[in-house]
């Protein structure tokens, strides 16, 4: 440990999470560190070399573009480039590698209008500054110039800025992929947001417009790479909003926008939100600056324009309000262990009205259901818990197949008239998330994460790989991070997702004897482990972090069963919409392109099980992983600066939580684990000729020079490699030369 006096260095701290300081001695088996700011001083203790505190960056890197190119690639570096640019710079993007992070400024900033979109029109990545509209270019020329289909993936955690990320990039391909055509298919594919929105966004603790679906959009491209068409798929909607919302969080907006516009439409019996159960539980009906009458204008509009008509918008206005009212019909206490509903009931009328079905039966099969023994059928009560459940999950079935069949009418309004050329999808999916409790939903979004994941590191393998074949160097990939063991924890035979399927087909299964049943089968995975203090939840290693879920609820939340009563009763319904939405062809358009395999003994014919949500969750996420693998991808990383929605307002400790969480660090770490430093020899040359002799300046030959200014400074071959283009240099070496460059 020689002559690391003066090293300027990062140090671990509790609330910046890595300050600056410059080691004042050394010594064999300690070293002293000072705090820069205030000069304050801190011994820290050394054993060895590899205990070293991280080195810092020379000031020359520091607010660069790309976070690749800095010399020292580790965390502190990552976060003081990210800090920098964004507080001092307002620079919004940054590129890390492959991969364009992006931070949410929380305030209106003038990058985004046509100007800019031209202006980024036609240029390379690294010609103008980080954007939304680089990234947008890069895949639109790459689709021309690789004949190609491309995609978009956008990340991060609720509020991070995916959806406006998202929107800007497909404004940006409406922009440049505009025809003269009078269909105006682009105009159709930017009123899908304002519906969709509508529809499966609502406010919550987190974000006021938060996305509680994901999403993939395609735009089909003509020969000519004009827009012909597009398609959408949407994957697990939060079905539980519609029948229950946290304190300050709302339902769908969609049911706001309603109300508001109550008097325009008598016959829902609609009035205030507020005389809902399934509105008002969040206590928190008003979003700040959010006109909701005006925006359900824009609603209709948009469903106007995508080929829903008054005749159709009027029925599923009818539904909506027939879900509002259902939650609303007073289910009580009855005889014995049973519930009841008066018959005289107000919502109960409301509701059968809407909906176009009998009062009675409706009656009838909100507080019964039907039991088959044998050869005997027999009705049986339920009991005032069950039959609330069973209200509440019929609302939620009404809702999720009103989405699906609103997803497919826009899918049938974009479809392309005859076979797309060529595509470009943009994927606007939920980040990796863990909370307090974890449960089945955040199992899924993980899951979810951890696909991408693997897909985002095969990919960046791969394009690395690709450099050095290229370039002709010899190198191989050393520990790199696969997780696969992870995806097969959750998804191979005897698995997490297949013993609770397996769990679900069992009459008596319970939440409990299947997280035994974890215990039992998957201890021994690498992944998996049992809390000690616990018997109810399980751990998962994921890629980002460590999560434990608790058990309780996930059966039932794979099962997702709705009274088949119910169902019948709604088949029977007047309202045709209603007929359409309960008829089998209505299901999800996403599921039926898979070929579902049975991933255990196959139910026998009589007792075919619908297909659980979380199987149907892994076969349109390995649906969604072909496709992507099928097209070059681009990443786009969002984050959330602050928790308080501050504009330009860093706060390091959420920062860094997410650069873990969405894989920026472990890009930096692979970039770093090979020689993340190249330059071309010209620029090379051109940076340290005062390091050089001028004899060994030969003008005709860069890659001779470069060899013999190299030669002169680092001993270690290891250290650099003379591809055929470029030389490339391992982290550190660029830090390494800058200083000798400024000691001469
Ligand atoms: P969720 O997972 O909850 O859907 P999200 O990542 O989609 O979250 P957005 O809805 O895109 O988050 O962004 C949340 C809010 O942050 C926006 O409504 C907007 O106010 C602000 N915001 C995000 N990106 C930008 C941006 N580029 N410029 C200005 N404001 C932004
Ligand atoms: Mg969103």
């Amino acid at each position: 440990m020689q002559g690391r006096e003066g090293a300027r260095v990062w140090l671990p701290d509790p609330d910046q999470v890595w300050r600056c300081a410059e080691l004042t001695a050394d010594y064999s088996n300690k070293l002293v560190a000072v705090i820069y700011e205030d000069g304050q001083t801190k011994e820290i203790k050394v054993k060895n070399e590899d205990e070293l505190p991280p080195l810092r960056n020379p000031d020359i890197l520091i607010g660069e573009n790309d976070l690749t190119s800095l010399s020292y690639l580790h965390e502190p570096a990552v976060l003081y480039n990210l800090q920098v640019r964004f507080c001092n710079h307002n620079a919004i993007y940054t590129y890390c590698g492959i991969v364009l992070v992006a931070f949410n400024p929380y305030e209106e900033l003038p990058i985004y209008g046509p100007d800019t979109i031209s202006a980024y029109r036609g240029h390379s990545m690294g010609d103008l500054d980080p954007h939304i509209f680089a990234v947008a270019e890069e895949a639109f020329t790459q689709m021309e110039r690789d004949n190609r289909d491309q995609s978009i993936i956008v990340s991060g955690e609720s509020g991070a800025g995916k959806t406006v990320s998202a929107k800007y990039a497909m404004r940006y391909f409406a922009s440049v992929g505009g025809s003269d055509s009078e269909t105006q298919i682009e105009k159709k594919i930017l009123a899908s947001s304002p519906i969709m929105e509508a529809i499966g966004n609502a406010k919550t603790t987190r974000n006021d417009n938060s996305s509680r679906f994901g999403k993939y959009i395609e735009l089909d491209f003509t020969s000519n790479y004009d827009i012909m068409g597009a398609n959408m798929r949407t994957y697990l909607l939060e079905k539980s909003r519609v029948v229950f919302q946290a304190p300050e969080e709302r339902n769908y907006h969609i049911f706001y926008q309603l109300c508001s516009v109550s008097d325009k439409f008598k016959h829902l019996k609609l009035g205030h939100h507020d005389n809902f159960h399934y509105l008002n539980q969040g206590s928190s009906p008003t979003i700040e600056g959010v006109d909701d009458a005006k925006n359900f204008e824009e609603t209709c509009r948009a469903l106007s324009l995508l080929g829903m008509n008054e005749k159709t918008q009027g029925q599923m206005f009818r539904v909506l309000a027939g879900i509002l009212h259902l939650g609303n019909v007073a289910l009580e206490e009855g005889n014995g262990d049973s519930s009841a509903v008066d018959s005289q009931d107000e919502s109960l009328h409301i509701v059968a009205e809407l909906l176009g079905i009998e009062a009675e039966e409706l009656k009838m099969w909100l507080c019964h259901r039907k039991i088959v023994s044998g050869r005997e059928v027999f009705t049986k009560p339920m009991t005032l818990r069950e039959a609330t459940f069973s209200r509440d999950a019929l609302a939620k079935d009404i809702y999720a197949k009103l989405f699906d069949y609103i997803v497919i009418q826009i899918n049938k309004c974009f479809a392309a008239p005859t076979k797309p050329f060529r595509f470009i999808g943009v994927l606007d999916i939920y980040g990796f998330e863990t909370f307090e409790i974890n449960s089945f939903e955040q199992f899924c979004i993980n899951y979810a994460n951890e696909k991408l994941q693997q897909q985002f590191n095969q990919h960046v393998f791969k394009l690395e790989q690709e450099e050095y074949v290229k370039e002709k160097i010899e190198w191989e990939f050393i520990n790199f991070y696969d997780n696969q063991p992870c995806i097969d924890l959750i998804e191979s035979k005897l698995g997490i997702l297949d013993l609770l399927d397996e769990e679900c087909r069992m009459p008596k299964g319970s939440d409990q004897s299947w997280v035994e049943k974890l215990y039992d089968k998957c201890k021994s995975r690498e992944h998996f482990s049992k809390p000690r203090l616990s018997n109810t939840s399980f751990i998962i290693a994921h890629f980002a972090d460590k999560v434990g879920y608790e058990c309780a609820g996930f059966l039932e939340k794979n099962r997702d069963t709705v009274s088949e009563e119910q169902i019948k009763l709604l088949k029977s319904s007047q309202i045709s919409l209603i007929n359409t939405l309960f008829t089998e062809k209505s299901r999800k358009p996403a599921a039926t392109k898979v070929k579902v395999m049975p991933t255990s003994p196959a139910p026998s014919k009589s007792k075919q099980m619908k297909q659980t949500v979380g199987s149907q969750f892994r076969d349109s996420l390995n649906l969604l992983t072909q496709t992507l693998n099928s097209t070059t991808p681009h990443y786009v990383r969002c984050i959330k600066p602050n928790d308080d929605k501050m504009a330009f307002t860093f706060d390091p400790t959420r920062a860094i939580q997410q650069l873990r969480a969405c894989g920026v660090l472990e890009t930096v770490r692979i970039s770093a684990a090979g020689y993340p430093s190249r330059w071309t020899y010209h620029e090379f040359f051109c940076r340290y000729r005062v390091l050089c002799r001028s004899w060994d300046i030969k003008r005709n030959d860069m890659k001779l020079t470069c060899e013999k200014i190299i030669s002169n400074m680092i001993n270690d071959e290891d250290k650099f490699k003379f591809g055929r283009t470029k030389i490339f240099f391992r982290a550190g070496q660029v830090a390494y030369m800058e200083k000798l460059r400024a000691d001469r």
